[in-house]
């Protein structure tokens, strides 16, 4: 798949939205994107999942660890298409990132942490500790999307399949807002559904 034909995909299905929007974070953007709207067809979320998965065929991955929620449908896809297994870490109580439900890693096992979009990449790099933590050894990062506009900070290779340079303001300081437009909100419902 070009770069063309994902952004063509993404567009068609609503992943990545134009207008005006007042993210999750509070900032406003003229860009909304939300993976899950891709991911809801079981054939693209496959073929994502080996689009990344070929990008780090010779790493000699034996486990990818996603993210718990935006990571483990494309987390899952990338581990079939590399023939692996698939677990994953979520937040406890306190909001950190932790691996429950008896998942475990060898000492040393090569992992690919997988997340559907880097904003600022915080929870891969939580991932990324979590793993280690747990004697696993790090090989790679992969997502669909890489919003951060190139100012992702991983201390992996890191490789999305798009790289967006999707600038966000502070509402007071945003330039729709100033040409007269509201911003809308599409990702609340997301948000209840998916806490
Ligand atoms: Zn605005």
């Amino acid at each position: 798949m070009t770069r063309d034909e994902l952004i063509k995909l993404l567009e068609e299905i609503g992943a990545i939205r134009q207008g005006h929007f007042e993210l999750s974070s509070g900032r406003h953007s003229g860009t909304y994107i939300q993976c899950a709207l891709v991911l809801q067809y079981p054939n693209h979320a496959e073929e994502l999942g080996r689009a990344i998965a070929e990008q780090v065929r010779d790493l000699e991955v034996s486990c990818v660890v996603s993210p718990a929620l935006g990571g483990l449908i494309i987390g899952q896809e990338v581990a079939r298409a590399l023939g692996v297994r698939a677990i994953f870490v979520e937040r406890d109580r306190s909001g950190q990132m932790t691996m429950r439900r008896g998942f475990e890693l060898k000492p040393g096992e090569r992992v690919l942490v997988v997340e559907d979009v880097w904003t600022t990449g915080g929870s891969t790099r939580e991932t990324i500790g979590v793993v280690e933590q747990a004697s696993g050894l790090v090989v790679a990062a992969g997502a669909i999307i890489d919003r951060s506009g190139g100012r992702l900070e991983l201390n992996v290779p890191a490789r999305a399949l798009l790289e967006l340079d999707v600038p966000s303001y502070e509402p007071d300081d945003c330039p729709l807002c100033r040409g007269g437009s509201i911003a809308m909100r599409p990702g609340s419902r997301f948000a209840r559904a998916g806490s």
